[in-house]
């Protein structure tokens, strides 16, 4: 899922933090990409409030989608462990 920058119209990616991702292996990156921020490769960092209120309302719910995912995910770990055991 990619946003235009509202400034300049460019791509925006989200910060990426490797060592939060490996600490929390799959899980972790779910929930740290929700809640990374987004940035713009010319005007640095973009705060929420910068994008207009249809790609917030979207913002929102793709995080929403991704910490469900995520707890999803961890629920199911922890069933197939506790299954195996
Ligand atoms: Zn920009």
């Amino acid at each position: 899922m990619a946003y235009a920058c509202p400034k300049c119209g460019g791509a925006v990616s989200r910060q990426h933090n490797s060592g939060v991702q490996q600490a929390g292996g799959l899980v972790g990156a779910l929930i740290f990409a929700a809640l990374a921020s987004l940035t713009c490769a010319k005007c640095g960092k973009l705060a929420k409030t910068d994008f207009s209120a249809q790609d917030r309302a979207t913002m929102t719910r793709n995080s929403a989608l991704m910490v469900v995912g995520a707890l999803v995910l961890f629920g199911v770990c922890i069933g197939a462990i506790v299954a195996l055991n």
